[in-house]
Parts: structure tokens; sequence; C-alpha cells
């Protein structure tokens, strides 16, 4: 019998009277069983964070770097087995899920350097104009409150910890709550933040339902809301809470262009190779992985056949195998709406030129061209193994094709040329501008987040600390 996994409230681990089971995309099987935390319990939580507050912002930095280095530590000691229920609750192969537990344990170790030089202060001189003589004003950021981290199924592990280890570093109270499909990678992290002297209270992880969330939302307690996941639920969220501060860290349907002058065999290979490798990875799962590519006419003829024998050399089965490159999707019926929308591409006129079916909860790695515009496919996220080529006549068109889409959130752009890549970077509209890559690169410290309706608000372990707190000046008179 599979025994119950408690959440963690206010740093204990705590069971509830319910529990839901969580069970393996590939073959179903009841991965664990999660307790789920009673109105009561919430209420515990956000009033033990609410009180400690204060206290936990004036916890000195070594002290919550101390902490944060300890859970990175221990996540390299512990990978293998983390990795395997990420897998095993993911679906995602397990090469991909030790390179997560890898992000991951990058991700609390730049948090407990931000920890040490965050809020260092500013001083900043106020007689450069009439009434400022003798007046300096000093900057320090102080958490605007309790965040609130909501994270979504596909990085189970690192995606909570991009909440919650720069709420500890910047010294914010946070209550997390880990996507419903995969709770237990996040819940992980409680064991290892137990282990460490953060003040009690500061802070929760709770597998909460959805349906119970908009009052934890609504919470005034709870000022900042940090989100992942998708567009729908995302300004839903944003739209019920106008005054909170929100970051939305939301979908993408990322662009790779190839621009005329990377033509070498040996630039078209590692094009095609990148692409239909993060096309792929996460089962397409990413919000930046590679669903459209956008290929320079003079190059399009020799790119395409290379990504099409790229894209079928990917190895696809049971995500527990070393040679596995594409599992299963988060379940069987995000693996059906990803085949809705490749039947009506095709039946609208896309050419199918690999992949293209159903096995359960997986789905063929799959390249379409051709796609007409109008098409679901072309219009929206499809978070799912299908890539879409198309041709464009020279680097304006290229560029435009990219920006032609709501969302925004990364772009990679093949060329040598550095002038292109400086285009590029002023024309393109998203969030980040990769050259040479596909835009699935993502380091965990640097800036992340989208433009247009890819999202609102910047994360990076820096960038989510400046979130979750604010500017507050000194004014010294009299000097
Ligand atoms: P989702 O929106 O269904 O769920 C995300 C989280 O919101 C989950 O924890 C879920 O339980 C919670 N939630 C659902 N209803 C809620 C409500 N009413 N109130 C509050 N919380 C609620 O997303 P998902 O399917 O888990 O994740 C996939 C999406 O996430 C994709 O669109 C993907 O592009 C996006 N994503 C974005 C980034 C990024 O950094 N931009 C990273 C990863 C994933």
């Amino acid at each position: 019998m599979t025994s119950t996994t408690a959440f963690w409230l206010a740093g204990r681990q705590v069971t509830g009277e319910d529990s839901f089971d969580v069970t393996s995309p590939w073959d179903g099987r009841v991965v664990g069983k999660v307790s789920v935390p009673s109105d009561a319990q919430i209420e515990e939580a956000v009033a033990a964070a609410y009180a400690v507050r204060d206290e936990f912002a004036a916890t000195p930095a070594h002290v919550r770097a101390a902490a944060l280095d300890h859970v990175s530590r221990r996540l390299v000691e512990r990978t293998e087995e983390i990795a395997q229920l990420i897998s095993a609750e993911n679906g995602k192969p397990i090469k991909w899920a030790r390179g997560e537990v890898g992000r991951a344990v990058s991700v609390f170790r730049f948090a407990a350097e931000e920890a040490r030089r965050f809020n260092g202060g500013e001083a900043q001189r106020l007689d450069t104009d009439l009434g400022g003589q003798g007046r300096l004003a000093l900057t320090r950021r102080f958490p605007k409150g309790v965040v609130l981290g909501i994270a979504p199924f596909n990085f189970p592990l690192n995606l909570c910890a991009h909440k919650i280890a720069p709420a500890i570093a910047a010294g914010a109270p946070i209550i997390l709550k880990p996507a419903p499909a995969t709770p237990l990678s996040g819940l992980i992290i409680g064991d290892l933040l137990a282990e460490t002297e953060l003040p009690a209270g500061s802070w929760s992880i709770l597998p909460v339902p959805n349906d119970r969330m908009p009052a934890l939302v609504q919470d005034e307690r709870l000022p900042v809301i940090s989100f992942t996941g998708s567009e729908k639920v995302g300004y839903a969220i944003m739209d019920s809470v106008p005054r909170k501060h929100c970051t939305l860290e939301l979908g993408g349907n990322g662009a790779a262009v190839v621009l005329g002058d990377y033509a070498s065999d040996a630039d078209l290979d590692w094009a095609a190779t990148r692409i239909a490798t993060f096309s792929n990875y996460q089962g397409g799962q990413s919000c930046i992985s590679v669903q459209r590519v956008i290929a320079d006419a003079s190059v399009y003829d020799r790119l395409l056949p290379r990504i099409v024998a790229a894209v079928e050399a990917q190895v696809t089965g049971d995500p527990s195998d070393d040679k596995t490159d594409v599992g299963p999707l988060v379940s069987e019926d995000a693996a059906k709406r990803v085949e809705a929308w490749v039947k009506e591409a095709v039946e609208a006129g896309a050419n199918l030129l690999a992949g293209g079916s159903r096995d359960g909860a997986s789905y063929a790695p799959t390249v379409l061209t051709d796609v007409p515009a109008d098409t679901t496919i072309s219009c929206e996220e499809v978070f799912g193994p299908v890539l879409t080529v198309t041709k464009a006549d020279g680097e304006d068109a290229a560029f435009a094709a990219v920006n032609d889409s709501k969302y925004g959130l990364q772009a990679g752009v093949f060329t040598h040329d550095l002038q292109a890549a400086f285009r590029a970077h002023r024309a393109l509209e998203v969030g980040g501008v990769v050259i040479g890559d596909v835009p699935s690169y993502r380091a965990d410290q640097m800036p992340y987040g989208g433009a247009k309706q890819s999202g609102v608000g910047r994360e990076g372990v820096k960038f989510a600390m400046d979130d979750y707190t604010y500017e507050r000046v000194l004014v010294l008179t009299g000097l």
C-alpha cells in the first residue's frame, strides 16, 4: 500500500483528512498519495507566515543563505532519488529529470549568493537641487509581505525552486502551491528546508485543490502572487486581485529563426539537431520549447530534411529508460488535445512530414509544413511535441513572422552575423533572444519572462527578489 505524503505547514510535516493519488502518465501506476490541507490548516499556514514576516525580514542574511546552501547541497546528494520521483509523477525522461534537479541545485545556490549580496543599499546625494542641501537618501529594499507561489506541472521541482528560493533569499515568507499532477517533487523541497534553522512559519508547501485556490488568492495577508502556468488561469488570477502585485510566467509558442548566413552543412546540422531536441524535450511541454521554425528561403530546402531526420531519430518510450528522449505528455487528455489540433491543421491543408500519431498519453514527435495561419496550432501554444516549419523571404519577413503571435516569451536566431543579432534584439517582441541556439535556452540566474500575453514581470533569482520586495528610501537631514 502506498503511504501518504504529508504536506508542510509552517515548517512542520502535517496530514489532513483528505488525500489524492498521484499517478504516472506513462503506465498509470499510483506513484504516491498526497494529503490535502483543510481550510483550517490553510488558515494556520497563512496566519503563521503573516505573523513571522517582520522576524523573517530581520533574519540575518547569513542564516538565510546557509539554509539555501544547505538545500542546494542536499539536492546534489539526493539527485537520483528526486530525479526518479520527477520522472515517475511527470513522465519526464530520466535524463531530463536529472537535468532538472541540477538546475534546482543552481537556483538554491544562486539564491544563497544573492541573499548575501542583496540590499546592500544605495546612497544618493540630494544637494543636486534646491532644498537638498545637507540631505542624503539611502535606499534599501524590504519584502512586500507574504508571497503566494503557484507552480505548474512541467518542471515540478525547478519551478517550485524558482518561487521559494528567492523568497527565502529576500526574507519574504512564502506559501508555495505545487501543481496537482506533480506535487511530490515540490513537497520534497520541504524535506530539505526542514533540516535548516529558518523560522517556523516562514515557509509552507500546501497542495491546495484548485477549487479552493480563489480564497487563498483573495487573502489580503498575501500581497504578492507569483504564478507560473497557463495564460487562462494566470490572467483570471490577476483580474480577480487587481490591487495585488502579480508576476505571471505564462505560455509561449517559441520560434527558432534560421537566417540565410547560417548555411554550411555544419550550421544546418547543429540547427536541426537543436530544433529537434528542444521541440520534443519534456514532450514539448516547456513554455520555451520550439514550436515554430522560420527558415530563410535560401536555406529552407536543405534544413527541412535535416529537421525531419533529427525529429525521427528522437527515441520515444519509457521515461525511466536512460535512452529515452521523449516520454508521454502529462495525461491522455493532453495528448488527445494535441492530436485534435494536428488533425485540424492537416485537414486545413498542412503537410505532415513526421509523427502525427498518439498512443495513450504519448504523442509522436511531429513535423508540419504549410500550416494555414488561422489554425489553432498556428495561433495557440501547442504544449506538445509538434513543430511547424515555414519559409521566410529575408530577415525582415522572418522577424515579422516571429512577432505575428500573441505570445512573446523567447526566440532563437541562428546567425553568425553580429549586426543581425543586434537587429533581432531590437525587433523581436519577446522577453529573451538567444543567438546561435533555440529559444529553449534558459539560465536560471538571468531575467526570464514574457512580452505580450506570455506574462508580466520577471523571474531569475535576483529578479524575483526584486519582485518580492520594494524600495524604501531613508532621507537623512542636517548632514
Ligand atoms: P495551469 O495554469 O493549469 O496550472 C498552474 C498552477 O495553477 C497549478 O498549480 C494549478 O493547480 C494552479 N491553479 C489552477 N487553477 C487555479 C485557480 N483558480 N487559482 C489559483 N491557482 C490555480 O498550468 P499547467 O498546465 O500546470 O502548466 C502549463 C502552463 O504553464 C503552460 O501554459 C506553460 O507554458 C506554462 N509555463 C510557463 C512558464 C514560464 O516561465 N513562462 C514555465 C513553465 C510553464
